[in-house]
């Protein structure tokens, strides 16, 4: 299968929401997000987070090992939010969902990590942010995002039970709350 060339850019939120404006989804657009963990790596496994050198080894991962076409979209850690596949094209993350949702790839074990301290808790947010992003620009509902255990034809429970649907979904919905009310000040 013909590769889908990574974009392999490392974006704060603030830079990722800039980022953001400026695509277009002409071709393919994701109806919702679906949210996963790494596992494996875990946070302990990657103390300073991704680097280049983890990423490009991603690509050997899916495109060499696996023959996949493409990956998620984005990983993301404690510092920085990777853009992986493109956010315009389709990835391949959930059996499912592949056609119809961005997928989003959290570092961390979080049946093991924490999710509401310290590393874990920076992860979150910045997922956060990411997805409020996603669904401002695509006017996606932060209710529609599923996490990858939902799908039926996934066998492995991927995020680890920390993370909790509904809390992240209200984290999402907060910041876009926040987001909005910080526009009418300026
Ligand atoms: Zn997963």
């Amino acid at each position: 299968m013909a590769w889908k060339e990574i974009v392999g850019s490392a974006f704060d939120a603030d830079a990722f929401d800039a980022y953001c404006h400026g695509l277009s989804w002409t071709a393919w657009r994701p109806s919702f997000i679906t949210v996963h963990n790494t596992a494996a790596p875990s946070l302990a496994q990657r103390p300073n987070g991704f680097t280049k050198t983890h990423i490009q080894n991603l690509v050997t991962f899916y495109r060499d090992k696996q023959g996949w076409s493409a990956g998620p979209h984005l990983f993301i850690d404690d510092r920085q939010i990777w853009v992986f596949t493109p956010l315009t094209v389709s990835g391949v993350h959930s059996p499912s969902w592949n056609k119809t949702a961005l997928g989003i790839e959290m570092l961390g074990d979080y049946d093991k990590d924490a999710f509401d301290s310290g590393r874990g808790l920076l992860v979150r947010q910045n997922t956060v942010a990411a997805m409020a992003t996603l669904c401002a620009i695509l006017g996606m509902d932060p209710l529609t995002m599923k996490l990858h255990r939902e799908d039926p034809k996934t066998t492995h429970a991927c995020p680890g039970t920390h993370v909790k649907k509904l809390e992240l979904i209200q984290d999402v919905q907060d910041l876009l709350v926040q987001r909005h009310a910080g526009e009418h000040l300026v």
